[in-house]
């Protein structure tokens, strides 16, 4: 008989071929209450059965053009993201009879806290920029998730070291919006960026172009 951690296994390798850079699983039990749920007082997509596979996306800055957002469209690589999810889950459900969904993107629209998803998964560390710094591709990685009702159990994967430890804060130091007072990330002062270049790009009736200097200037690969 398969076990649920073999069709997950299976599921991690698909969703490569699938076209993901990097595939994990986390528990759905362990999202419950990560740490940005508790900081925000939200939970976002609630449940403690099955898990959330993790899919991430390398965002080459070659191609800045995957990254550019539409109102209502998002992005072209979050939209890469969820055409891998959707064909992920039929996958789940036509190969093993398992339930499956693409989670949505945002929280307020019963998303996850995808960072806290991928930390956990063991995809990556949280870097001082606020971002996900994945081995191999640094913080240029974008995330979303599929929920299936797959019990593997735990996992216990090396974590990866930071490599936040061994250098100057070139993210902290190049942020235009001063947005790490005290060298911690303040939301607020970020989003202020991020709307002025929404408002630009819709001025210009032109996808937004937002600020990625706290990603590209990290070293870290
Ligand atoms: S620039 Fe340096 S401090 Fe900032 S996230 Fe990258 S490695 Fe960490
Ligand atoms: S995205 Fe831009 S404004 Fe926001 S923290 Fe990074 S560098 Fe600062």
């Amino acid at each position: 008989m398969t076990t649920d951690r073999q069709i997950m296994d299976a599921a991690l390798a698909k969703a490569r071929d699938l076209g993901a850079t990097v595939a994990g699983f986390v528990p759905a039990a362990r999202l419950v209450a990560c740490p940005s749920a508790v900081a925000e007082g939200r939970a976002g997509f609630h449940t403690a059965r099955g898990s959330f596979i993790v899919l991430g996306l390398y965002h080459d800055p070659e191609r800045p053009e995957i990254d550019l957002w539409e109102k209502d469209r998002g992005t072209p690589g979050d939209r890469m993201l969820a055409r891998i999810g959707g064909a992920l889950s039929r996958w789940l459900a036509d190969e093993h009879g398992r339930a499956a969904e693409t989670v949505p993107y945002q929280i307020t629209d019963g998303g996850i806290y995808l960072k806290d998803a991928a930390v956990l998964a063991d995809l990556g560390t949280i870097g001082r920029n606020n971002l996900v710094i994945v081995p191999g591709y640094g913080p240029r990685i974008r995330f979303r998730a599929v929920w299936t009702d797959l019990e593997p159990g735990e996992q216990d994967l090396p974590h990866p070291e930071s490599p936040c430890n061994r250098c100057p804060g070139y993210c902290q130091l190049s942020c235009p919006q001063h947005a790490f007072p005290n060298g911690r990330y303040d939301r607020a002062a970020c989003l202020a960026r991020t709307d002025a270049d929404k408002a630009r790009a819709a001025g210009q009736a032109s996808p937004a172009d937002h600020c990625r200097i706290c990603e590209l200037v990290c070293p870290a690969r």
